[in-house]
C-alpha cells in the first residue's frame, strides 16, 4: 500500500471544477426536497433529512464543500451530524467480522464472557446518540448472543438504509454521469500511475477522441451502498486497479489503511528469506518472498488485514524474478560502477549524476519512496535493495 498525497485531490478539484458543477445538482435537489410534501426522514433523529445540508434554515455551501472535496477527519470532527453518521456506517459496515477469529487474534479463550465482551467493546468503538437510544430502547442485551447482536445490526442497518435513500435523493454517485466524462477527467488530473493498493499494476491516463480516459477504476474507500453521504467525496475516491477494487477488495468489510492517511512505510518491509549462495548473487530464484511487518506499529491491525486482502505474501511470490535482477545488477556492477561512471562523465566533461540519477541507471529505479507511485514494484525492490546493504554476508 502506498500512501496518496492529499494534493492531487486539491489539483483535480480546481482543475476539473468538481465542486462547482456538482453543487448546482445537488441544490437543485435540496431545493425539490424542502418543498416535497413527504420529505425523506431520518429515523435515528426524526429529523428531515435535507436539514443535514442546512445552516440557520438554509442551504449551506460551505458544508457541501467540505463533504465533496474536505478531509474525512476535518468534516468528522467538525460536524456532529457527520461524525454520528460515520460511526453508524462503521457499525453496518465491520459487523461481519469473526468472533473465533477474533479471539485467536488477541489470544483469548473462546467463552461467553470473552465473546460478550468483544460484542460490547465493537459496539462501543462505533456507537452515537444515534444508536444509543436504539441500544436502549430495544436492545439492551445485544452481547449476550451472536442472534442478539445480529438482531441490533439488522435493525441499525434498515434504519441506515431508509436514511440513505433520502441521502441519495439529494445526492448520489450517478450525478456525475451527468457531466461528460467527469469521472476520467477527475482520474487525468489525480495522475496516479501505478495501483495505490498493490503498487503492481499500472493505471493508464490517456486520451482518445479529444477525450481523456484512463484504465483506473474508481474504488469508493468507504463503499456508496453504505456510506452513502460520502458517494461524492473526493476523499473516497482510490484510483485503483480493477483486480484490487473489485476481486481483493470488493466491500468486504475489513478495516485496512486508508491510503490517504498512510501506506506501508517503514512498518512494513519486503524481505527475502531463504535461498543459497546463488539466490543472493542473482542467480536463481529459489527463495521466499516475505513481509516483515513492525509489531510495534500504531496500526497494526490494519497493516495486517491490507496484506491479507490484497493477498499481497502470495501474488508477490510471482515478483521474484525483479528481486533476482536487481541482486544480479548489484553483484554484477559492483559499488564501484556508481564512482567508475562520475569519473568518466568528468573526463568527458559532461555534469555528474544525482543518487537517484545513478540509481536509475544501475538498477532501473531511482530507489527514492518519493517515486514509489511512479512504478510497479519499487517497494519491493528498495526494501530489498536495503535488505541486501543491511548485511554484509549478501555482497
Ligand atoms: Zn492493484
Amino acid at each position: 500500500m502506498i500512501k496518496l498525497e492529499h494534493i492531487i485531490l486539491t489539483k483535480a478539484e480546481k482543475s476539473s471544477d468538481y465542486f462547482n458543477k456538482l453543487k448546482v445538482v445537488i441544490q437543485a435537489n435540496y431545493t425539490k426536497e424542502i418543498s416535497s410534501t413527504t420529505p425523506a426522514m431520518n429515523p435515528f433523529t426524526q429529523q428531515k433529512v435535507f436539514r443535514l445540508f442546512e445552516i440557520k434554515g438554509s442551504f449551506d455551501e460551505n458544508f457541501l464543500r467540505n463533504l465533496l472535496s474536505g478531509n474525512f477527519s476535518n468534516i468528522i470532527n467538525k460536524y456532529q451530524v457527520v461524525h454520528n453518521y460515520f460511526l453508524t456506517c462503521s457499525l453496518v459496515y465491520f459487523s461481519s467480522f469473526n468472533i473465533k477469529d477474533e479471539l485467536k487474534y488477541r489470544g483469548l479463550v473462546d467463552n461467553r464472557p470473552n465473546r460478550e465482551a468483544i460484542r460490547k467493546e465493537y459496539v462501543s468503538t462505533y456507537d452515537s446518540s444515534w444508536t444509543d437510544i436504539l441500544i436502549q430502547n430495544s436492545h439492551p442485551s445485544f452481547e449476550k448472543s451472536e442472534k442478539a447482536f445480529n438482531a441490533l445490526i439488522k435493525d441499525v442497518k434498515s434504519k441506515l438504509t431508509e436514511l440513505n435513500i433520502g441521502i441519495g435523493r439529494i445526492l448520489n454517485y450517478d450525478m456525475i454521469k451527468k457531466f461528460n466524462n467527469l469521472r476520467h477527467v477527475l482520474l487525468n488530473h489525480m495522475g496516479v500511475e501505478v495501483c495505490p493498493y498493490c503498487n503492481r499494476q499500472y493505471i493508464t491516463n490517456y486520451n482518445y477522441e479529444n477525450e481523456p480516459k484512463s484504465t483506473a477504476d474508481v474504488d469508493h474507500f468507504y463503499p456508496k451502498s453504505i456510506f452513502t453521504l460520502f458517494s461524492l467525496s473526493l476523499f473516497n475516491f482510490v484510483p485503483s486497479c480493477q483486480l484490487c477494487n473489485s476481486r481483493f477488495k470488493s466491500d468486504k468489510g475489513i478495516d485496512i489503511l486508508f491510503p490517504y492517511e498512510k501506506g506501508f512505510s517503514e512498518d512494513v518491509r519486503f524481505k527475502m528469506m531463504g535461498g543459497s549462495v546463488d539466490s543472493i548473487l542473482g542467480h536463481d530464484t529459489e527463495f521466499e518472498l516475505t513481509l516483515d511487518v513492525n509489531g510495534s506499529a500504531p496500526h497494526l491491525r490494519k497493516l495486517e488485514n491490507s496484506i491479507r486482502m490484497f493477498r499481497h505474501t502470495e501474488t508477490y511470490q510471482s515478483h521474484k524474478n525483479t528481486v533476482r535482477e536487481l541482486l544480479f545488477k548489484n553483484q554484477a556492477y559492483n559499488r564501484t560502477l556508481q564512482g567508475d561512471l562520475q569519473n568518466l562523465l568528468k573526463d568527458m566533461g559532461l555534469e555528474q549524476l544525482s543518487k537517484r540519477e545513478l540509481n536509475l541507471f544501475q538498477f532501473g529505479y531511482t530507489l527514492d519512496p518519493q517515486d514509489f507511485g511512479q512504478r510497479p514494484l519499487s517497494k519491493l525492490v528498495y526494501d530489498i535493495y536495503l535488505q541486501v546493504q543491511k548485511h554484509a554476508s549478501y555482497r
